[in-house]
């Protein structure tokens, strides 16, 4: 089936093929480790999951490249500002390099919580301080980049085409971006490609042209065009890198090797908390730690996101977590019928269409929310046969919910007393007593035990006590 995504290079939705078939090369723009990842940054991760899941779906081989950004990201993303590593490591009192450790390996704990696959190469750009030296070296050797005293910096007078992803003239990004401007540079959005470093600087390297330390930008660049050996199909990021990282990626490939490199640009919406931005004054930046400390599935999150399409805005609040926790559940329910029945009854036809229109739905630009529906449509509507419950599994390829490791929870004795009460209730639904029936049931979801129907009779699970 074809494949479908929208290029933000061209704002159009395009048929997808890769260079190289079966491969796909995919450029992740990773994490800066300076911190824990918040759910905002985690939506991005998500995003690309699902996207890889759904190339592999359609029988790609997806070699997954991701940078992890461990030296000379600013606090602002257009060159001002101290590094976002230094403010990190003074925070906790421990080396850049120690906090880099830290806070990769915490990144990619709670990524696999969240059933993100892991990239097929995740690359640090500590480890890649040469290859940035040689990238720069040609850039300069080619006439697109000039040293100055604090640094070499990219010309972007260079490169007609700076701006065209965002869609900015140079003014308007300027004036988004609000950059101090250092009279040195020739034009006031020319950025840093290497940084010279005073000489307290914790992290700084040889090269030719004295102790310095990475921009931001050419990590990308360099260690993208090692690993992906030039072909990035697809490279992707949140929104908020398409004016400046994005733009400066671009120049600076443009540069290097003389072509544009990145054949889809992907970009997924940000995630709000309520209503808003995620802010330290607010106090709304969570983590997913955060979430499970108030008793939150990592998947629960997950699904959550999956409602929503990568290039909608979502909003987050905690009523949204628990409405999103408890459709999990239900689904979670309803699967294990289609698990548990027995092999080969009912319908013919059926999971067929339903195969393809949930495909037609994840090459459509990932219309993940329409396939969650179709899912939806399955467990709700369709007799459990043995055909559905492969193509439940089939579909959590991609959803990634876990479906295959859901199992029913060993069964509990039952107190007598709501035993008892579980009768009275059948008893009152036998002589269409509803009104008995479901005060006994709103009773027990009081006691903390839900009841639920099924087709094979009343079940009963455990729940948080209304109040507590
Ligand atoms: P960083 O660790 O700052 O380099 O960001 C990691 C990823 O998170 C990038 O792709 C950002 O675009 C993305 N990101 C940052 N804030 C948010 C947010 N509130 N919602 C969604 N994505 C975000
Ligand atoms: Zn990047």
């Amino acid at each position: 089936m074809e494949l479908y995504f929208f290029n933000t290079k061209t704002r159009k939705k395009e048929l997808f093929q890769p260079q190289q078939p079966p491969r796909v090369g995919l450029y992740v723009c990773g994490p800066t480790v300076y911190d824990y990842a918040h759910i905002g940054n985690l939506r991005a991760y998500v995003f690309s999951d699902i996207l890889r899941r759904v190339l592999e779906y359609n029988n790609f081989q997806v070699h997954q490249v991701m940078n992890i950004t461990d030296v000379g990201h600013l606090v602002s993303d257009a060159d001002e500002g101290e590094d976002k590593m230094l403010v990190g490591a003074r925070r906790q009192k421990k080396s850049p390099f120690e906090i880099a450790d830290y806070f990769t390996e915490a990144f990619f704990n709670h990524t696999q919580r969240l059933n993100i696959k892991d990239p097929t190469i995740a690359c640090r750009a500590t480890d890649h301080i040469q290859e940035m030296i040689d990238f720069v070296q040609v850039l300069l050797d080619r006439g697109y980049a000039y040293e100055i005293s604090d640094g070499i910096y990219f010309d972007i007078s260079r490169f007609p085409h700076y701006g065209k992803l965002s869609r900015l003239n140079l003014e308007e990004q300027l004036e988004g971006a609000r950059v101090e401007v250092n009279p040195e540079k020739k034009h006031p959005a020319d950025f840093a490609l290497w940084r010279k470093a005073p000489a307290n600087h914790i992290m700084q390297w040889p090269s030719p042209w004295g102790m310095g330390y990475p921009g931001w930008h050419i990590e990308c660049s360099a260690m993208g065009l090692k690993y992906l050996e030039g072909f990035f199909d697809i490279h992707t990021g949140g929104v908020d890198h398409i004016p400046i990282h994005h733009e400066n990626e671009i120049a600076q490939n443009w540069g290097f090797t003389g072509k544009e490199v990145v054949r889809f640009w992907m970009h997924s919406e940000f995630l709000q908390v309520e209503g808003g931005k995620m802010a330290k004054s607010l106090g709304n930046i969570y983590t997913l730690e955060d979430l499970e400390e108030k008793g939150f599935d990592p998947l629960a999150f997950r699904y959550l996101l999956l409602n929503a399409h990568y290039r909608k805005k979502v909003n987050f609040t905690w009523e949204a977590l628990e409405g999103a926790q408890r459709a999990l559940e239900r689904l979670r329910e309803n699967f294990l019928r289609f698990k548990e029945a027995s092999p080969g009854r009912g319908n013919q036809k059926g999971p067929e269409q339903f195969r393809t229109e949930i495909e037609r739905a994840f090459n459509d630009d990932l219309n993940v929310p329409r396939a969650l529906a179709l899912t939806w449509d399955i467990l709700r509507g369709e007799d459990p046969t043995l055909e559905y419950y492969k193509l439940l599994l089939e579909v959590d390829r991609v959803l990634g919910l876990g479906l295959e490791q859901v199992e029913r929870p060993p069964v509990e004795e039952i107190p007598g007393e709501i035993k008892k009460l579980i009768e009275q209730r059948e008893e009152a639904r036998k002589k269409r007593n509803w009104e008995e029936a479901d005060a006994i049931r709103d009773h027990l979801e009081e006691q903390g035990i839900r009841l639920i129907d099924t087709p094979q009779g009343v079940r009963w699970e455990r729940i948080k006590k209304k109040g507590s």
